[in-house]
């Protein structure tokens, strides 16, 4: 909608504008060959469980290695993925290679984790998602019970309906459901009664006002309430400070997710992670007539 808009506000291209869309329709171009040449990869970050302390599953979140213009990050190429569809590929390859991962850990002897793939509203609105999620647990090896697919809002409000349906499939494999993103779009209260959904995951913008401060906690305290009263998980995204981690913990949510934990990371760094069983830092104990 946003590029729509932006198309008819722009009648006369300025050179600026004349070189983006020079240099968009380049990156669409590369998309194309790079899906399925190995350009792409794969990073890792951790989410952390706030009542056992320990690290139950990672998000994966996808690279690409341009062979001229180096690391790509997704802010950049997705949304060019996705206007030109390149994105199903992208997540499908993202799904099939974080599968196989899941093995290789497994394999290694790593306590079992669940691992996060993110799915475009393009490719979820193919109807098709169903059975390449089961084809990749398969290919691997794995209970598709393992795997959690992360979509935001805003995609599943466009052909809701088919949407629905095609999570509902989904789900019925055992694969659990994350709303990404959760605050930015505009999902009501009855609409996430009625998706398949397991967790929320609350975004990172109303986590980074988290900082102690009276009444900064209580958006992000409506959402986890929210989300606890419909019986899902409720996850915090882009946690950075303890005092974020402190608040979160009051609030009563179940899992975290961010810096204070890790960054994405590769494979093997998750490896070493999860064998130095590291616990996240305690919380610390804050009495309300302490001055911080
Ligand atoms: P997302 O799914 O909401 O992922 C969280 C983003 O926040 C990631 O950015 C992550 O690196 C970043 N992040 C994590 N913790 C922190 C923190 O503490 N502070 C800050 N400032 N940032 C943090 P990344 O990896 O650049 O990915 C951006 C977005 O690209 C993702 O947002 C997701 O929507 C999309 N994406 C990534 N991989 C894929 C993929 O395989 N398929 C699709 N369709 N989308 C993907
Ligand atoms: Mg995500
Ligand atoms: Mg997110
Ligand atoms: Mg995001």
């Amino acid at each position: 909608a946003a590029k729509a808009a932006g198309r008819n506000r722009f009648a006369v291209f300025e050179p600026a504008m004349r070189e983006h869309v020079v240099a968009q329709t380049q990156l669409a171009r590369d998309l194309r060959t790079a899906a399925g040449s190995g350009q792409f990869s794969l990073l890792y970050q951790p989410q952390v469980d706030l009542r056992s302390g320990r690290v139950t599953g990672v998000e994966a979140l996808a690279r690409w290695h341009h062979p001229a213009r180096g690391l790509v990050l997704p802010d950049t190429f997705i949304p060019v993925a996705e206007s030109t569809g390149t994105v199903d590929l992208i997540d499908d390859w993202a799904l099939a290679e974080a599968c196989r991962q899941l093995a290789a850990w497994d394999a290694a002897g790593l306590p079992r984790l669940r691992v996060a793939v993110n799915i475009s509203a393009h490719r979820l609105a193919r109807g098709d998602l169903a059975p390449s999620v089961g084809s990749s647990a398969r290919a691997a090896g794995i209970d598709p019970g393992r795997l959690e697919i992360e979509v935001t809002e805003t995609a599943t409000t466009s052909c809701a309906d088919e949407a629905a349906r095609t999570l509902q499939e989904v789900r019925a494999l055992g694969v659990s459901i994350a709303i990404d993103d959760f605050g930015t779009g505009h999902s009501s209260f009855g609409r996430l009664r009625v998706l398949p959904v397991d967790r929320l995951k609350i975004d990172r913008s109303f986590i980074a006002t988290l900082d102690g401060r009276a009444g900064a906690g209580s958006i992000a305290g409506a959402m986890v309430a929210m989300g606890r009263s419909l019986g899902l998980d409720v996850v915090a995204e882009g946690v950075e400070t303890a005092e974020q981690l402190d608040a979160l913990r009051a609030l009563g949510c179940n899992a975290v997710q961010g810096w204070l934990f890790g960054r994405p990371m590769g494979a093997g760094e998750i490896d070493s992670l999860l064998r130095s069983s590291s616990r996240v830092p305690a919380p610390r104990r804050r009495s309300p007539d302490q001055p911080t």
